[in-house]
């Protein structure tokens, strides 16, 4: 068999020359950098061609012309003419004509938008073949089954993506030639059934569309562009520009370029690789190659796929090359990159290139070993691996290889995977895992009083509450996978099974659920663990040395401050004193609620000072040289107090003890219609004499203690909820005093910094006044972004927020991205005032945001001086505040 002589772009080294084209740029007029004229193939196809790389000869039809026949139906005018000097080019540099019956000029009519989407019309391959060129082809190859099975692929793909003729129609037509010739697929016909299955296609393709398929390639090549363009507004490809935030106005380009066969006997073949493993990141090229085979022939996986490194064993010449060619690339590029390529005759052809897409844990290697290796800075390698990319590797997650049923699906409350018997009451969730069982707790929405169940839990399942609910923020502070919001869950009122539509959830039964997806599996999935990859370090040490934003944790026990300061938290910027206050310790609490004079309370809360003491020590211990942020009691009381309706009942029923009837009267006396805007906070402290004192006793007793066993221990007190100069003022007098009372108790000196709490839009407002009395601020802004919405998070996230953000009333979900125009204003407004009014207070922020990648840049920009987060996200926050520092910029990534 003659070599069919497909020339390798001889015109690549010749200079641009300025073209008058207007629909059309050759391969070597266009740049990478021109995506949305020529769409990501067709500027990678340029691309490739300037740099001497061998891509078979071709153009691209570029997005205006797309633009234009979507305005106007038809092809733009000037479009053909243009076509048929840039076809009468690659007939002159290869020799061939297009429609010749001798020696046909054939090309392959590729999509290409700026962004790869689905649903985008298919390639057809072979376009200019027709049944009388066939036969020319077949004489100048002296291979009639490869012209003929040229001809076939040509029929089945044009029949299919151009004249959109049914699929099923077309199967069963293929279908019962294949059967009849006793083969599988069209590559193992011989002649005769190749020949048969012409015909039949033929056949179909005339019946279907009332007229036979176009023996003109000019009437082809026009219907294959034209179909190219409708494509764009096909169904699936305007669903998935929507999901993907798309542009519907981008239209696509359109790629014509000269066949090459891969399919041209044993000395030929195709393939795809990428120049380093997207797996693991490995700096190792690594694809597949298919002998005598063409186009989709490798991903199909019907034939036998060889490993890439066997091309050296088969061609040894072309693998030598396709190295080359994968470096270059990379330096080009400088990233990882996918190719694919083909071999015809024993010479290489590369047809297509694109940075390639990766796993998290290859995206992390890679972007550290490129800037190591010094093919990018360290800077881009920051930019490169996305916190999305972190959070995936730093959680465990459902194995996608094994097969599961999901059962419903959730919010994806708070990521990671996690499998435990279902259990419906904390107390069991306790005693269950006390005695070695994992279990997952299973409920309609949490409270406080379910955080012991949620402590001994590998998991939460509610089929209640938004993303900021009590579970959801609770697990994540916990670093647990919780899913929330499961609507499709009921849990039983009997607290002994739940289910969803027929099937049922008993107690004891086996459950999973993926906080990263949402899903929720009844039985066992098996968990990949977290990877924690060397390179990691590497490249936060590089993040720690870039950002301006210090990171610290919110953390209220010593365990939590543990975590975030292996994580690399360097403080505390919040240390929720409520959970001293709940579990065994409540009753103490109680004690103090009910306490009839102020000696009966002094003396509970003596109790209780003396167990907070004892954590408070334990924290600094932990976190001895760095600040520890405390804030001072911030939830409403009756939070620690019985329900009220289940003493009601007892009440009713006579079966109230006289403590039960005291409890009832003070839940009584302290509801509120409205806790999240009553008695709470620095209101509470006010309200309650000796509550804040006895804290802040507790606290510098155990900071004093800390010293003396010589620790450097760094004490911050936080008032919550203020909403004004003159209640700050009073307030910190409280904490004066009790201060004082410490240091004259036991003579020395124990120094602490003060600070309040930014919550409500007031104080925002009044920052300016706020700052001359404190040494830092902390904008707490889940509460600012209920206040300034007049949103009761867990209410409008259960109903609303899902509402707004489908019909895009509301851009993005304010209680997990900081809300820019508004409450983002006033952060904005109120750190500039408090730092005119004291430019050396430190402002910080501790809300859920401050974890938030988004939000983060949004805090950088504001001039914060830093972000407290849960522990389970210090790493994240580290990176992304360095992302921050570094300004935002796209990457070349295609996503
Ligand atoms: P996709 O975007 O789906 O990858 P492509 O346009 O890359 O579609 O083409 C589909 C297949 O056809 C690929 O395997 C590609 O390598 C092959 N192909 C495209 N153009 C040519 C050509 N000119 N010669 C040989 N094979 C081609
Ligand atoms: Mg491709
Ligand atoms: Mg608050």
């Amino acid at each position: 068999m003659s070599a069919i002589a497909t020339p390798r772009s001889p015109e690549s080294a010749d200079p641009p020359v300025p073209s008058p084209l207007r629909w059309v740029r050759r391969f070597r007029d266009g740049t990478a950098d021109q995506r949305f004229l020529l769409g990501g193939k067709g500027a990678n196809l340029a691309e490739m061609t300037r740099m001497g790389l061998p891509v078979p000869t071709g153009f691209t039809i570029t997005t205006d012309a797309c633009r234009a026949y979507l305005a106007s139906g038809g092809l733009p005018e000037g479009l053909i003419d243009e076509l048929r000097v840039v076809v009468a080019e690659m007939e002159q540099t290869t020799g061939l004509r297009f429609g010749d019956p001798d020696i046909p000029l054939l090309v392959s009519v590729r999509s290409g938008a700026a962004f790869s989407m689905p649903g985008m019309m298919d390639t057809v391959l072979n376009l200019g073949l027709t049944n009388t060129s066939r036969i020319g082809l077949a004489a100048r190859t002296g291979d009639p089954w490869f012209a003929a099975d040229a001809y076939r692929r040509l029929l089945e793909l044009y029949a299919s993506v151009v004249l959109e003729v049914d699929a099923q129609t077309l199967h069963r037509a293929t279908g019962r030639v294949l059967t009849m010739h006793g083969v599988k697929d069209a590559s193992g016909l011989d002649l005769i059934g190749l020949e048969d299955l012409i015909g039949v296609l033929e056949v179909t393709i005339a019946d279907q569309c009332d007229r036979p398929f176009p023996d003109d390639p000019w009437q082809q090549l026009e219907e294959a562009v034209a179909a190219v363009f409708r494509s764009w507004n096909g169904r699936r490809a305007r669903d998935y520009r929507r999901v993907e935030g798309i542009a519907d106005d981008l239209g696509t380009a359109v790629n014509v370029q000269l066949m090459v066969f891969g399919n041209a006997g044993t000395d030929s073949g195709t393939g795809v690789a990428f120049t380093r493993d997207p797996a693991t990141g490995r700096r190792r090229p690594v694809g597949d190659f298919l002998l005598n085979a063409q186009g989709e022939d490798v991903v199909a996986g019907v034939r036998n796929i060889l490993p890439l490194d066997q091309l050296a064993v088969h061609f040894p010449d072309c693998a030598v090359e396709l190295d080359r060619v994968m470096h270059a690339l990379e330096v080009r590029y400088r990233d990882m990159c996918d190719v694919e390529f083909t071999v015809e005759h024993g010479v290489l052809y590369m047809l297509q290139t694109r940075v390639g897409k990766r796993t998290a844990m290859a995206s992390l290697r890679m972007a550290v070993e490129m800037a190591e290796e010094g093919l990018i800075t360290r800077e881009e390698a920051m930019r490169r691996f996305r916190t999305d990319e972190l959070e995936r590797l730093l959680h465990p997650r459902f194995d996608r290889q094994a097969s599961y049923e999901v059962l419903t699906r959730g919010l994806a409350a708070s990521p990671g995977a996690a499998c435990g018997r279902a259990v419906f009451d904390a107390d069991e969730a306790q005693a269950l895992a006390e005695s070695g069982e994992q279990v997952l707790l299973v409920r309609t929405n949490t409270s406080p009083a379910d955080f012991h169940g949620m402590v001994a839990a590998q998991g939460v399942l509610t089929s209640r509450g938004g993303l900021v609910s009590h579970a959801a923020v609770v697990a994540r502070g916990l670093g647990k996978p919780a899913v929330c919001g499961a609507e499709e869950l009921v849990v039983d009122r009997s607290g002994t099974f739940a289910s969803v539509g027929s099937v049922r959830i008993r107690a004891g039964d086996l459950l999973s659920i993926d906080g990263t997806t949402g899903d929720v599996v009844l039985g066992e999935v098996p968990v990949l663990p977290p990877d924690m990859p060397p390179e990691l370090e590497r490249l936060l040490a590089w993040a720690d040395a870039t950002r301006r934003l210090a990171v610290i944790a919110n953390a209220d026990t010593a365990t939590d401050a543990v975590t975030a300061r292996d994580a690399g938290a360097t403080g505390i910027g919040l240390c929720r004193t409520e959970h001293q206050f709940l579990g065994d310790r409540l009753p103490l609490v109680q004690a103090v609620i009910l306490a009839e004079t102020d000696q009966e309370r002094l003396a509970a809360l003596g109790a209780l000072e003396q167990v907070q003491q004892a954590d408070f020590e334990a924290l600094l211990r932990v976190m001895d040289g760095l600040a520890v942020t405390v804030r001072l009691l911030d939830p409403p009381l009756h939070e620690f107090l019985p329900e009220l309706d289940g003493l009601l009942v007892a009440d009713a029923r006579g079966e109230l003890s006289p403590k039960d009837a005291k409890l009832l009267e003070a839940a009584f006396a302290w509801r509120e219609v409205d806790p999240m805007l009553g008695i709470r906070g620095v209101r509470l402290g006010l309200l309650l004499p000796g509550v804040y004192e006895a804290q802040v006793r507790a606290l510098l007793r155990a900071a004093a203690a800390r010293q003396r066993a010589g620790g450097d221990p760094r004490v911050r007190i936080m008032i919550p909820l203020v909403i004004d100069a003159n209640e700050l003022s009073a307030a910190l007098a409280l904490v004066r005093r009790a201060a004082g009372d410490v240091e004259a108790e036991l003579g020395e000196v124990v120094p602490f910094q003060v600070g309040a709490m930014v919550e409500t839009p007031r104080a925002a407002f009044l920052a300016g006044q706020l700052a001359p009395l404190v040494d830092f601020l902390s904008f707490g802004t889940n509460d600012l972004t209920q206040m300034t919405f007049g949103f009761s998070r867990d209410d409008v996230e259960a109903r609303l927020m899902p509402h707004y953000l489908e019909h895009g009333l509301l851009p993005a979900d304010p209680f997990a991205t900081l809300d820019e125009a508004g409450v983002g204003e006033l952060v904005r407004l109120a750190t500039a005032a408090a730092k005119e009014a004291r430019p050396v207070i430190e402002v910080s922020v501790c809300g859920e945001h401050g974890g938030d990648p988004a939000s983060i840049q949004l805090f950088e920009r504001y001039g914060l001086d830093d972000v407290s987060c849960s522990p389970s996200r210090v790493l994240v926050a580290r990176l992304a505040a360095a992302q921050a520092a570094l300004g935002e910029r796209d990457t070349d990534r295609d996503r």
